[in-house]
């Protein structure tokens, strides 16, 4: 194995961990800011939930970080809860903050049409969100309702199973990857996120403002629904 392979994993076995600990204070990573040991999460109900309603019905009242006092309606996800592919966008925005269901605006009727490009249907997949509630006028999330927000996404993740993830925008991926990677150096890669192949491409309402970025978000999806049929064969 080349120098450069073995550093690419160690870099990336400690992102792992660090972000392990700072969601959960797991105590393998020991980075420089940590000098006290970490506390352990405290078990909380919806963590053993066992099925994507339970936990809706568990966490939609989540006052966790100031978005909840904000919110309209909580964004837990939506779609086929035995979906081989997740999408994940950012936040909700104005309209999926009034109906409770993410990517029903305009970018989620551009989701809509770059889903049917590559055959898939809105209901076969399944769509959701880093965080669950909007954060106001629509700015970037910060990192620590991103922080706050993650465990249910992994939970969500845990009892779906996919064998994909479509990291839908640079915000996204940055955070899932927990890099600062541009997008264009992100896409066109098979990612690695918690042991499930993950694909970055442009955020639908980047799309709309840059229709240049429509081929590239088609070679993405080409690039997926490939590695998807052969993984089904
Ligand atoms: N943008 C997102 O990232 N998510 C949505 O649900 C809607 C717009």
């Amino acid at each position: 194995m080349q120098k450069n392979e073995i550093d690419n994993i160690l870099s990336r076995a400690e992102r792992y961990l660090r972000q392990q600990e700072e969601l959960f204070g797991d105590s393998l990573y020991r980075g420089k800011a940590a000098a006290a040991p970490a506390q352990a999460a405290t078990a909380e109900q919806w963590m053993g939930t066992e099925s994507l309603s339970a936990l809706n019905g568990e966490i939609c009242t989540c006052m966790k970080c100031p978005l909840g006092a904000t919110r309209t309606k909580f964004v837990f996800g939506t779609g086929n809860a035995a979906s081989r592919v997740v999408f994940i966008g950012e936040a909700p925005g104005a309209d999926e903050d009034a109906q409770g269901e993410p990517f029903v605006g305009r970018a989620g009727q551009l989701l809509n049409k770059i889903l049917e490009a590559v055959g898939l249907k809105r209901e076969e997949v399944y769509i959701c969100n880093i965080l669950k509630c909007r954060p106001p006028n629509n700015r970037a999330p910060l990192p620590e309702e991103s922080a706050s927000c993650t465990p249910y996404l992994m939970k969500q993740l845990d009892l779906i199973k996919p064998e994909f993830i479509i990291c839908l925008g640079r915000t996204a991926a940055q955070w899932l990857l927990q890099t600062n990677d541009s997008l264009s150096a992100m896409r066109g890669k098979i990612h690695d996120y918690r042991g499930t192949r993950l694909i970055v491409t442009y955020h639908p309402a980047a799309l709309l403002r840059n229709p240049e970025w429509k081929r590239p978000v088609w070679e993405d999806m080409k690039m997926f629904k490939k590695l998807f049929d052969e993984a089904k064969a």
